[in-house]
């Protein structure tokens, strides 16, 4: 049985683009994300046979450990892990809930990590690839998205470090940080976190497409050479920050 490319936060967006081309390239893929009906539909829309749809919250452990219990039982062994899976709740840090604090580090950071360690029961015998995504405000900050940037600079030294523990077993860990990407997650971006103005910050003059995010995650997840790097993909938008 080949092995499976399990891609969290894979209904809509980035991660919808990722299920795409994993898809087209032949690999059986798991969509995940918490609305059922909503991972169903996008898995049924690839290309090519028996893909398959999960509900699972990042943020909870005990439904990453066994939605990871049903995937092996039930289709198989996995290859490639995708972490897509985001929240923003954008705001001045003063007038930030500790409640919207925590649910963005435990669904970006926390999620990844248990997603990460879930899938690594899979990887350690036969190798593996898993890409996370994170941002560029991950490396450059941004005001109004103090818990979004820590998840995403969290990201970042976890991706590192996974990649330096499980270097030895054949299991390659990278990063994939997107500049402002044209998804419902920038839809309604807030003018303090660079709504509005955003376009005329970035060189390449335009939001980035989920696809183009796409591509750099597949690149990272076939290059069997290459494990803890950080791949921007911002349309130039670090050199302006
Ligand atoms: P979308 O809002 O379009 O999609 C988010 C996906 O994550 C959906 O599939 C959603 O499904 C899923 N998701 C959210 N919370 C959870 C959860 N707790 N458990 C499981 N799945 C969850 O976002 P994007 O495609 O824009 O973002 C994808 C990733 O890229 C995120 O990590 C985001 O932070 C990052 N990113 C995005 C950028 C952008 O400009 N769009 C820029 C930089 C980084 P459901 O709600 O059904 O669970």
């Amino acid at each position: 049985m080949s092995r499976l490319s399990v891609v969290f936060g894979g209904s809509r967006g980035i991660g919808r683009a990722v299920a795409g081309l994993l898809a087209q390239r032949g690999q059986r893929v798991v969509v995940i994300s918490r609305n059922q009906e909503a991972a169903q539909a996008t898995a049924v829309a690839l290309p090519g046979a028996e893909h398959v749809a999960l509900s699972c919250d990042v943020s909870k452990e005990q439904e990453v450990q066994k939605t990871f219990e049903a995937i092996q039982k039930n289709y198989g062994t996995v290859g490639y892990l995708v972490n897509a899976a985001g929240i923003n709740r954008d705001g001045l840090l003063l007038r930030t809930r500790p409640d919207d604090i925590a649910s963005v580090l435990h669904t970006n950071l926390l999620g990844s990590m248990l997603t990460c360690r879930a899938a690594l029961r899979s990887m350690l015998g036969k190798g593996g690839a898993i890409v996370n995504i994170g941002s560029v405000v991950g490396l450059k900050g941004n005001a109004g998205q103090c818990a979004y940037s820590a998840s995403k600079a969290g990201l970042e030294g976890f991706t590192r470090s996974l990649a330096k523990e499980v270097a030895s077993r054949n299991v390659r860990v990278n990063l994939v940080a997107p500049g402002f990407i044209r998804t419902d997650m920038t839809a309604g971006l807030q003018e303090e976190v660079g709504g509005g103005g955003a376009q005329t910050r970035i060189p390449l003059g335009r939001f980035g497409e989920p696809e183009e995010v796409a591509k750099a995650v597949l690149f990272l997840l076939e290059s069997p050479y290459i494990t803890g790097q950080v791949l921007l993909v911002d349309g130039g938008l670090q050199l302006a920050m």
